[in-house]
């Protein structure tokens, strides 16, 4: 029996919809005091269950875990882990012997709420968001071991960063299951060093797989500019596509360093490829009109809905200055993971860029999340990344 939590009156229609979290407000009174983390039944204003879930202080106060009355037990975890790596099977990404990279687990897009699991390899990076996952990380690491067919060897666990600090946690990031210094993995027969200790996220960014794929097909005789280029995932997949040169650029040191490895493990002394640790504006500012397929990246430019009128300016001012410099018959891959900036925000930040620049611009492809990030219809929240691919007369 778990402790019991009760909504204001008529504060369960969201849930009726399958929403996944109840928010604070929502809340009339909890029963029997349960610790952060702890799972509970939610109850209507009448006494009725409606969901059950984890439970944390904060705005989200309860992350769904089922809207029918069970157990959250092993088999719980088991089923629920059966089915997101069924899912990966099913659209090709796990079971695969040219590709062993890939998120198993994407939150509530999983039935999930708080919880990232990303593969690599025979590593799984495991990653709570919130309190419950938190206390209920080695259940799930014994679920991911069981469903993955022998594949997944061992379970690093990495959420000092993405726990509420008020929680208390005292999260740690270390392996929970078995260990391992062997960390390349392979993406589309491409192999990438994966730095999960100290790297971004879960030390890959898994979600631009199909768009990088994409890129490769462009990018035969082009040259090339890879902004915000991380650990160069993009820049790898233009030189196997083909690229006459590719240039990858970021802010942070480290980052070229990690795209100079990726390109070693590859493209071993392959003179096409170099690397600038720069800052983006001024690079675009300096460069010529050297490249005729150019990639913008970018990190979050808004975090909150607050941030959101600046974030579009960020973005419109960003490429502007791809499409002043673009190489008539240029393509132009241009992204943004910020989840508060609607597609036809975005879409509207890069039109007022195209017309500041008064190029002619055709969009040839509208990007979006790959499969393995799928997004809960209850949940469109879940929905973060998108892109366009502009061919500039
Ligand atoms: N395209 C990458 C992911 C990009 S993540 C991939 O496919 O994996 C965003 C990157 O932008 C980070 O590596 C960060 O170091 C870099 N960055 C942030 N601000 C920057 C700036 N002003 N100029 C250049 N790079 C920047």
């Amino acid at each position: 029996m778990y402790k019991k939590l009760f909504l204001r009156k008529g504060k369960e229609e969201s849930l009726k919809r399958f929403h996944p979290w109840v928010f604070s407000g929502a809340i009339h009174h909890i029963e029997g005091n349960p610790e952060e983390g702890e799972i509970v039944d939610v109850m209507t204003a009448d006494g009725e269950f409606i969901a059950v879930g984890h439970w944390q202080i904060g705005s989200i106060a309860v992350r769904v875990l089922s809207f029918e009355k069970r157990e959250i037990d092993a088999a719980f975890w088991e089923e629920r882990l059966r089915v997101a790596y069924e899912l990966r099977c099913a659209i090709g990404v796990a079971r695969n012997p040219a590709n062993n990279t890939y998120r198993l687990v994407h939150g509530e897009g999983d039935g999930l709420p708080g919880l990232i699991v990303d593969v690599y390899g025979k590593t799984a990076v495991m990653q709570a968001h919130s309190a419950g996952m938190h206390v209920n990380r080695n259940d799930v690491a014994a679920a991911v071991l069981k469903v993955t067919e022998g594949t997944v060897e061992n379970i690093y666990y990495k959420s000092e960063t993405t726990l509420p600090f008020k929680a208390n946690l005292g999260p740690e990031n270390g392996f929970i299951h078995g260990g391992s210094p062997e960390n390349v993995a392979v993406e589309n027969g491409l192999k990438f060093h994966i730095d999960w200790l100290k790297g971004q996220k879960t030390g890959f960014f898994v979600d631009q797989r199909e768009n990088r794929s994409l890129l490769e097909h462009y990018a035969k005789g082009r040259s090339a500019l890879n902004m915000f280029c991380y650990t160069g995932g993009f820049s790898v997949y233009a030189m196997r596509g083909g690229a006459r040169l590719v240039h990858s650029v970021d802010s942070s040191a480290k980052a070229v360093d990690l795209v100079n490895q990726n390109i070693a493990l590859n493209f071993p002394d392959d003179p096409r490829h170099q690397a600038f640790a720069e800052d983006a504006f001024k690079y675009l500012e300096a460069m010529g009109h050297q490249y005729d397929l150019i990639i913008l990246d970018p990190p979050a430019f808004a975090k909150h809905k607050d941030s959101l009128r600046q974030a579009l300016k960020g973005y419109t001012r960003l490429n502007a200055k791809a499409f002043e410099k673009i190489k008539p018959g240029g393509i132009l891959f241009t992204f943004s993971c910020s989840q508060v900036v609607t597609k036809d925000n975005f879409r509207m930040a890069v039109f007022t860029a195209a017309a500041q620049s008064g190029r002619r611009v055709r969009i040839l492809h509208q990007l979006h999340q790959p499969a393995d990030h799928p997004i809960n219809i209850y949940h469109p929240e879940g929905e973060y990344l998108k892109g366009l691919v502009l061919y500039v007369e």
